[in-house]
């Protein structure tokens, strides 16, 4: 429904002027109430002969039936609306927002004085002045100012409502908030109220920073939906899970149709697509919102991973490109996905691959502080030096900077537990590769290992149980670690990668690989040079990247480098997983003859699976006993 803005005052105010201008700037039709008057009242006007109300009741009815259809889509109306009655009679027919275009009897006078091929008598002011009921609800501008100036006046006294709500003044909420509105969008902020605990967060967080001087925080729910302008566009920065239940629980009985909730956090993919389809019944948008970076990404320029409605996201799209980091073509690094949970997987796979990039670096800060006993520092110059080229990754960059990092005489890193969190995305992305039937050996087995680091104590006591000696190795060069690096790196990203187009696969998505490349390239986590690379190659090819050309090369280069490495570090007694499992895979699929022939005989003799044959087609059945 739109609303009908009802330009009103007295003759000669300059509603029609007014009322065209503004027509044109809310985009909606303009219509003028004096063409409605039935003859004899146009009749009257001209002989200076004053309307009286019977002579207006039918005008005002008639102009009612038509502000019905027009609330449908929105329109102006110049009309002089003098009297509350008439108003009451106009209000009737729709939503109505009265402009008041307020001016002295002095100044209407002169400009009509210099009017001409009007039909109204200008002697006839007075008896409009007489008239006048100054309305009280009404958006009151002063009709002495240019046309462009009241027009200008209008639309931001109408603009009290805020663009965007946002829930959840946490870490990344905080960021956002005011990344939103540093780009001049006008916001409602809400954090839930505990009482004794959480009060006026919201608020006391809008003084606190200059760019939220026009945003306003809340800790009623009602009221921040209410602050909102319609249709509602509200991004939920809470917890995973039960919150983002609560929240939405709460919020919906005060959404109408056509709203838009967005989830900005670490939502199962399926979550979110359970979400999408219960708030659709209710006609409510659900996007979920993939958001990359941390705390400083969120607040200069997040990578932004949503999917969801195409409805929905040209509702909010704008928005969140408004806010997201650019590319190297200075375009945003947020873009539509595809439908239900597809930006949440996509977010899913991101962390996915950042776990084992992670884990790749530190895999080789070991082998470089434990193997080749390089100190912190020099292993940091190495980082530096190697981010230089096409190594060149946030990860790598935040690394080097982590090892140099001292409090006092004492280097930071050797002071941190050897104990690794993992949370969420890492494990989701490893059984949902087991779902669609995707190999993620790299990433699952970045989660793996942290969940080893864990093991903390029964490690400490494992390792004076063991004799193993872990010896310091020269047969591997600095140069042969680069390159095992960048080889890893290109197949835990080729991994990763599989794992999206199967997934469209499953899910018909539609996902654009290249795209998603694009809005990795800035903002998150796993930006790096290599990601761009990617991109370009993605654009040329639907295949499994190893089968890739471009990538074939790549790996080729340092493939005997990644094989050497693997060799000397199991040789000299460390743990390199990551770069295990990158090594494995490829050179499992690399090799035409797997050994699954014996696995499939091992499954029929003992559960009759069957088994396929290499000499002739069908299914097969072996008694091996006989
Ligand atoms: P956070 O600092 O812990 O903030 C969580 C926010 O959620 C707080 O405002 C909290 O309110 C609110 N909340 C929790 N339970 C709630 C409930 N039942 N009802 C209403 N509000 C509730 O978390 P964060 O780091 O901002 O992360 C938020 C989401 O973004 C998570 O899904 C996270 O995985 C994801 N994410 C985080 C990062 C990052 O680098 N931190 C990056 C990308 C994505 P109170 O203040 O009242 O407790």
């Amino acid at each position: 429904m739109g609303v009908v803005y009802i330009v009103m005052g007295v003759s000669g105010v300059g509603k029609t002027t007014i009322g065209k201008l503004l027509a044109t700037e809310l985009g909606v039709p303009f219509f003028d109430a004096d063409d409605y008057h039935p003859e004899s009242n146009k009749n009257k006007m001209a002989s200076g002969i004053p309307l009286q109300d019977a002579d207006r009741w039918p005008w005002l009815k008639l102009l009612s039936q038509n502000i019905t259809e027009w609330s449908n889509d929105g329109a102006v109306l110049a009309c002089s609306a003098l009297k509350e009655s008439y108003r009451e009679i106009l209000e009737a027919g729709g939503d109505v927002k009265f402009v008041f275009l307020e001016g002295s009897q002095e100044d209407i006078a002169n400009r009509l004085a210099a009017r001409k091929d009007h039909f109204f008598d200008p002697t006839l002011l007075q008896s409009q002045f007489d008239t006048l009921e100054k309305p009280k609800n009404a958006i009151v501008v002063n009709a002495k100012n240019k046309p462009e100036v009241i027009v200008r006046e209008v639309m931001s006294k109408e603009n009290t409502k805020s663009e965007l709500g946002l829930i959840g003044l946490g870490v990344m909420g905080k960021s956002l908030a005011r990344n939103f509105a540093t780009k001049g969008i006008k916001m409602s902020l809400y954090n839930r109220h505990v009482a004794g605990k959480e009060e006026k967060v919201a608020s006391k967080f809008v003084d606190q920073y200059k760019e939220l001087e026009d945003s306003n925080g809340y800790d009623d729910l009602e009221a921040f939906v209410n602050s909102l302008a319609i249709p509602r566009k509200i991004f939920i920065m809470v917890n995973a899970g039960p919150a983002i239940d609560a929240v939405i629980r709460s919020l919906v009985p005060h959404l109408s149709e056509g709203d838009v909730l967005m989830d900005g956090g670490n939502s199962h993919y399926k979550n979110t697509q359970d979400r999408f389809e219960l708030l659709k019944d209710k006609g409510i948008h659900f996007l979920g919102v993939g958001v990359s970076g941390g705390e400083k990404g969120a607040l200069e320029g997040p990578s932004i991973m949503p999917g969801g409605s195409k409805e929905g996201y040209e509702l909010v799209g704008a928005y969140l490109e408004r806010i997201a980091a650019r590319d190297k073509n200075k375009d945003a690094c947020c873009t539509r996905l595809g439908d239900g949970g597809s930006g949440h997987f996509v977010k899913m796979i991101h962390n996915g691959i950042e776990y084992a990039e992670m884990q790749l670096i530190a895999e080789v800060y070991d082998v470089l502080k434990t193997n080749l006993q390089l100190d912190n520092s020099t292993i940091s110059n190495y980082f530096k030096d190697w981010n230089q080229g096409a190594l060149e990754s946030y990860l790598l960059e935040i690394s080097g900077h982590i090892l140099t990092k001292k409090e006092g005489d004492v280097f930071l890193i050797d002071v941190i537990l050897d104990k690794a969190k993992q949370k969420g995305t890492g494990g989701w992305s490893t059984t949902a590769a087991l779902e669609i039937g995707t190999s993620l050996d790299t990433i699952s087995q970045a989660v793996m290992t942290r969940i080893v680091s864990g093991y903390k104590e029964e490690r400490t006591r494992a390792e004076e149980m063991y004799t193993l000696s872990r010896k310091h190795t020269t047969l591997l060069s600095i140069e042969t670690i680069k390159k095992a690096y960048k080889v890893a790196r290109i197949i835990n990203h080729c991994i990763g990668m599989e794992a999206l187009r199967k997934a469209s696969q499953e899910y018909n998505w539609d996902l654009n690989l290249s795209e998603i490349t694009r809005i990795w390239t800035n903002g998150c986590i796993i930006r790096s040079r290599f990601m761009e690379t990617l991109g370009a190659i993605l654009t040329t090819s639907s295949d499994s990247l190893f089968l890739s050309n471009d990538i074939r090369i790549a790996i080729q280069a340092g493939l005997d480098d990644l094989i050497s490495f693997q060799a000397e570090t199991l040789k000299s007694g460390m743990a390199t997983p990551v770069f295990s499992a990158a090594t494995n895979y490829i050179l499992a699929f690399t090799r035409g003859e797997s050994s699954a022939n014996m696995i499939q005989a091992q499954r029929d003799y003992f559960g009759a699976h069957t088994y396929e044959r290499k000499d002739k087609t069908g299914s097969f059945h072996t008694n091996w006993e006989d």
